[in-house]
């Protein structure tokens, strides 16, 4: 039987550091560490040797599709498939009301990566495969006041394409000056994070149902507020113990706990 294969996106350092190293102790099969920056992740990857664990390295930007098709090509000639995959990578701007490029910027990493990597990794996924995106509390429904867009995002029947047009929307908002701070909790402060974490936690929702019939589970976690650099450093969580929500729904839930957007305490939240 072939080994398995894990693979965790943004991975360097954080919580995706962490999830590697969890699945370097309790995955049965090669884990994948992934980074944006060849110097950055073979570091990382150095550091848990010295624990001694064994993890690969690939360089992965998620922001670009072809780092992503090379990865892929790249696994499909080396392993046939893929068995776990953690969508981690991520970026919060430092400005409350981010500028157009930096707001496209955060929705190219966070969300719009998702679509490349769904193009591309997707296919490659095997008989019982894993995959958790790893959203936020921004990502959950309660971030957003529009009616008519949540009326939109609550629909059974979603469409990938209907999340794009929330975006584009949220991003053509900002380019025109039309952004309406109302449309969101907290005066509208860090929309973009909010609306790329959306569309991810929806996206989530929307693939779990596209693939129905392909044994693979397709969740969200919002992971807690980590202690890593994203939220400099001041948050309640180790990313040790932050990555064990990530690591239970890998290994140890259920095959059939499928389209759910789990809390980093393990709560299952309502999305609909
Ligand atoms: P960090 O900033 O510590 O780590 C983010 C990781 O993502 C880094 O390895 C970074 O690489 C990588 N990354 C950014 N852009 C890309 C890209 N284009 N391609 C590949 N990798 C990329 O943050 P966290 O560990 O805290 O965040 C991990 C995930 O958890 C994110 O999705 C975040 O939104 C989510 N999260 C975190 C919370 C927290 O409190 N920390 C709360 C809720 C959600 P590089 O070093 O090269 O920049």
């Amino acid at each position: 039987m072939a080994s398995k294969i894990a693979v965790v996106t943004g991975a360097n350092k954080g919580l995706g550091f962490s999830i590697v190293k969890g699945l370097c102790l309790k995955f049965d099969g090669f884990v994948y560490l992934t980074a944006r920056d060849e110097k950055r992740g073979q570091e990382a990857v150095d550091k848990l040797k010295a624990l001694g664990l064994h993890p690969e390295f690939h360089l992965l930007d998620v922001s670009d599709e072809n780092s992503i098709k090379d990865f892929a090509d790249y696994i499909k000639t080396k392993h046939g498939g893929l068995d776990v995959l953690v969508n981690n990578a991520g970026i919060l701007e430092s400005n409350v009301y981010p500028t157009y490029d930096a707001a496209k910027r955060n929705i190219d990493i966070n969300y719009r990566s998702l679509l490349s990597i769904e193009k591309w990794l997707y296919p490659l996924l095997r008989d019982g495969a894993r995959v958790v995106n790893v959203s936020s509390a921004c990502g959950h429904l309660s971030n957003l006041k529009n009616k008519k867009l949540l009326e939109i995002l609550q629909k059974k029947d979603l469409t990938t394409k209907e999340i794009n047009e929330f975006v584009e929307e949220y991003l053509e908002s900002i380019r025109n000056g039309t952004f309406n701070k109302d449309d969101f909790v907290d005066e509208g402060k860090h929309a973009e994070h909010r609306v790329s974490k959306m569309a991810m936690t929806a996206l989530t929702m929307v693939q779990q149902r596209k693939y129905q019939d392909k044994n693979i589970s397709i969740n969200a976690v919002h992971p807690g507020h980590v202690k890593t650099d994203m939220a400099n450093g001041k948050g309640d969580l180790e990313a040790d113990t932050a990555a064990q929500t990530i690591l239970y729904l890998i290994l140890d839930a259920s095959p059939n706990l499928k389209g759910v957007f789990m809390w980093h305490d393990k709560k299952i939240v309502d999305w609909y």
